[in-house]
């Protein structure tokens, strides 16, 4: 059956694209995609030098992928995240970096900018993301603060009507090609102390005062086409540049971040779907001992693996789609996003390496699909919240529930927090659980409740319709992962680095 037929059709009125449905929008994208990635130039020729050739950019942007999720009222096609994570997902089967950028422009800037944004300010900048090809990005981290965003030292004062923004920014996904960015910092009071809170404005690097200097080009390890570096911010905004909070910055930031963290399957599922059938293509066109590779069973042992990672992937497709529209506050929901974040790009850089392994050789180039995925997935585990940094958050929301509900059974937890599958794991959590965990631990009970959340979904998928053979799969795999989580959280293992080792350690001597 054709994936699109079961996507939303809706007509869209008041916009530049009031006669188009999705399914056209997407199909017309998709097209623009083959054009550009398979015509003369193929994807695999032009992806080891840095950037987008300017013939692929034009073709890509010819059918205006941004306007998906542009306000209707500003001319835009006015998409739901559903649709967005439809349309990024296809993109990610072709390029993970082309889906990244349409990730940026729609979940970093555009979604924000159209919920947090002033009216005033808005024509103008979505007028020239319809017109112009124009694009957009999010300056967080800094330098000195990444993981520790909320200490970030870039800072705004406010003097005759505009914003003062100063500071340095890295890593910012579009460095230097993006015309809009949206800017975080903090309030500097007139005796020079940063207030606690975040504020964030919108930036026009081509209007006045507002330029912004990229002081260094990074050799980032993947990810050719997008371009990042070190940014110099000394820039003056009008008013109606600056974003309003609902009520706080920081909750304003939750909300952004955890949106986007919840379309992070939309990356996923094209990129590992391709991976798997890339890696079925390759296993069953590949001889070894006059056998073909697919029907070993180490390999099936992969492949099923990487499939079961698809149907995982797809249900966090739909729960996404379900909750992650910009009318919603998203800020309380960090378990869920969280945990959606952390699994879909753990899955990711496992597809990635299953593919590379399989493939073998000749997959350790940047110009093959294997060796290229290795490398372009692998900072979705560290960017827009550190996976080791997530599971441990996951693991506190998680305690925080526990104890809220007075429970300290997990079973019995989990038969409200995961009614759909507390019976299937019924054989393994039924302990009493010692909440006193070191940090290691608690990343250890994250990744543990991350998956046993994601068999809840997995099961909420099933009940949907999706086909049952795919989901028997991944909820045995997945239950296997919670047996070896749960091994390893009740080993005892306090182990620390021993620092100046080199004495006594030289093998030769021994
Ligand atoms: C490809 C790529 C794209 C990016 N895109 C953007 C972008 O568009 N906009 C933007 O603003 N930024 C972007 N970033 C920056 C990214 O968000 C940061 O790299 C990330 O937040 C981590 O910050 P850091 O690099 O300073 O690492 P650090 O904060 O130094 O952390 C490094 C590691 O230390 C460990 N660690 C840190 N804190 C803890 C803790 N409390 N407990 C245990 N372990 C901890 C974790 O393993 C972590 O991965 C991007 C980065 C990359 C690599």
């Amino acid at each position: 059956m054709n994936q699109n037929s079961k996507i939303d059709d809706i007509s869209v009125k008041e916009s530049n694209f009031k006669d188009k449905t999705f399914s056209e929008f997407l199909d017309d994208f998709k097209a623009s995609m083959k054009r550009a990635f398979h015509g003369e130039q193929t994807i695999d020729e032009f992806c080891s030098t840095r950037g987008i050739p300017d013939a692929v950019l034009t073709e890509l942007m010819s059918t205006n992928p941004l306007a998906l999720t542009i306000p209707r009222q500003f001319g835009g096609f006015g998409g739901t995240v559903k649709q967005n994570i439809a349309f990024i997902s296809a993109a990610s089967y072709e390029s993970l970096a082309l889906s990244l950028t349409l990730g940026i422009n729609n979940a970093l800037f555009i979604q924000p900018f159209s919920k947090y944004g002033q009216d005033s300010a808005k024509p103008a900048v979505f007028d020239r993301f319809l017109n112009n090809a124009c694009m957009g990005g999010l300056m967080i981290t800094e330098p000195d603060f990444g993981s520790d965003a909320l200490n970030m030292q870039t800072s705004v004062t406010h003097k005759n009507g505009k914003y003062h923004v100063q500071g340095k920014k890295h890593w910012q996904g579009l460095t230097g090609m993006a015309d809009f960015w949206l800017l975080t910092a903090r309030n500097k009071s007139e005796s020079g102390v940063l207030q606690r809170d975040i504020e964030m404005f919108m930036c026009d690097v081509k209007a006045p005062n507002q330029r912004v200097v990229v002081d260094e080009y990074f050799e980032n390890l993947g990810l050719y086409q997008i371009p990042y570096g070190l940014n110099h911010l000394d820039v003056l905004l009008p008013e109606n540049q600056r974003l309003i909070p609902e009520t706080s910055g920081v909750k304003m930031l939750q909300d952004l971040l955890h949106r986007s963290r919840f379309q992070f399957p939309a990356m996923g599922l094209g990129f590992i779907k391709r991976m798997l059938d890339e890696a079925i293509a390759h296993t069953k066109s590949r001889l070894i001992s006059n056998k073909s590779l697919f029907t070993y069973d180490q390999v099936q042992s992969r492949l099923s693996r990487m499939q079961a990672n698809f149907t995982i992937c797809s249900a966090f497709c739909v729960k996404s789609g379900q909750v992650a529209d910009i009318e919603n506050d998203l800020s309380p929901l960090g378990f869920e996003a969280n945990v959606i974040k952390s699994v879909t790009t753990d899955m990711m850089q496992e597809s990635a390496q299953f593919l590379l392994q399989l493939v073998g050789g000749k997959g350790y180039k940047l110009n093959h699909i294997a060796g290229r995925a290795v490398v372009d997935s692998r900072p979705f585990q560290i960017f827009e919240g550190s996976n080791d940094i997530l599971f441990h958050q996951i693991a506190d929301a998680v305690l925080k529930m526990m104890k809220t509900a007075k429970e300290s059974d997990l079973y019995q937890f989990l038969k409200t927090l995961t009614p759909r599958i507390a019976d299937r794991v019924h054989d393994l959590v039924n302990f009493e659980f010692d909440p006193q965990l070191s940090q290691r631990k608690l990343v250890e009970f994250g990744q543990l409740m991350s998956r046993i959340f994601s068999m809840e979904l997995v099961s909420e998928m099933e009940e949907r319709g999706f086909r049952k053979d795919l989901i028997e799969n991944a909820l045995i795999l997945l239950k296997q992962d919670v047996s070896m989580l749960l091994n390893t959280l009740r080993f005892d293992n306090k182990t620390l680095v021993v620092e100046g080792y080199e004495s006594d350690s030289y093998w030769f001597n021994y």
